[in-house]
């Protein structure tokens, strides 16, 4: 699963999700067996996780403050501990074996409160934050747009720019993923994957939609990097997903502990990609 939030706030609505719910949230995959994984350990299908733990990604669109909040106490500044990152940060701590690494698609040139997370005077400390401490930072456009509208050169340069932003804040940071706005893709997908405007070179390793369910494994050939799932986290497609695969267990990835193998039914091995048995140790499940 890959999972997909907006708000972190109070009340919870369609778009918002309370930092109480999303604490239960972490606590629920925990005790599900899920453990964190970086997105970027997904596409490279790099699954360090102990026998029997099951990946799930995390992702956070749209930059609000309450996602990543800096505040002042004793004069000293720090992050809000009911903003997502306080609380991913604070899980971390009592359950180091559950990760905290997840990806923020943000929007360096968006209408507040959406500007990189809200608070003009904190925006850099924020994203240099976010690289320091191993969070990921993908690429959501420059302010929003609807990629699906507009001619070659707009999505391009809404892209481009982007990048170009937060490199003024982050130099060099590499933005491995696109997540699309509202899900929408440009006319022709070779305008998302690679490009350069005006000496500003952009290469995307995944494009992540906005729902579809479960990703499929890295390992599989039916995963498509440009065509990633997701999975919005609202109570009522989390209580889906994690019953579904309670009651489907396999379907569920499920680490064997090595992440230099990948283990799996003898009858399915024609389910895996290609690059699978070039990379990796092959081992049977019968
Ligand atoms: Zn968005």
């Amino acid at each position: 699963m890959i999972l997909e939030y907006h708000l972190i706030e109070e009340p919870e609505s369609r778009w918002a999700r309370t930092p109480e719910n999303f604490r239960r949230d972490l606590e629920r995959l925990r005790e599900g067996g899920y453990r964190l994984i970086g997105l970027g350990d997904l596409l490279d299908g790099r699954m360090a996780l102990p026998a029997g733990a099951t990946p799930v990604v995390l992702t956070f669109d749209d930059s609000s403050p309450g996602q990543l909040r800096f505040v002042e106490r004793d004069g000293k500044v720090e992050v809000d501990p009911n903003s997502a990152v306080g609380i991913l940060e604070a899980f971390s701590r009592q359950r180091p074996e559950f990760g905290k690494t997840t990806t923020f698609y943000v929007l360096p040139g968006a209408k507040q409160p959406h500007k990189l997370f809200g608070q003009p005077e904190y925006e850099k400390a924020k994203l240099e934050y976010l690289a320091a401490r191993g969070f990921e930072i993908g690429n959501h456009t420059l302010w929003h747009a609807n990629l699906s509208k507009y001619p070659e050169a707009t999505v391009r340069t809404q892209i481009a720019q982007a990048q170009q932003w937060i490199h003024r804040h982050v130099p060099g940071y590499r933005l491995r993923t696109l997540a699309l706005p509202m899900g929408a893709y440009p006319r022709d997908l070779s305008w998302a994957i690679r490009g350069s405007v005006d000496g500003v070179s952009y290469q995307h390793d995944a494009i992540l939609m906005v729902a579809g369910g479960a990703a499929p494994s890295p390992f599989s050939r039916r995963f498509d990097p440009y065509r990633l799932p997701r999975i919005q986290a609202l109570e009522s497609e989390l209580s889906y997903w994690l019953r579904h695969f309670a009651q489907r267990p396999e379907e569920r990835f499920v680490s064997d502990g090595d992440s230099q193998v990948v283990t799996i039914p003898r009858a399915r091995r024609s389910d895996l990609r290609e690059m699978t048995a070039k990379r990796f140790r092959i081992l049977d499940d019968d």
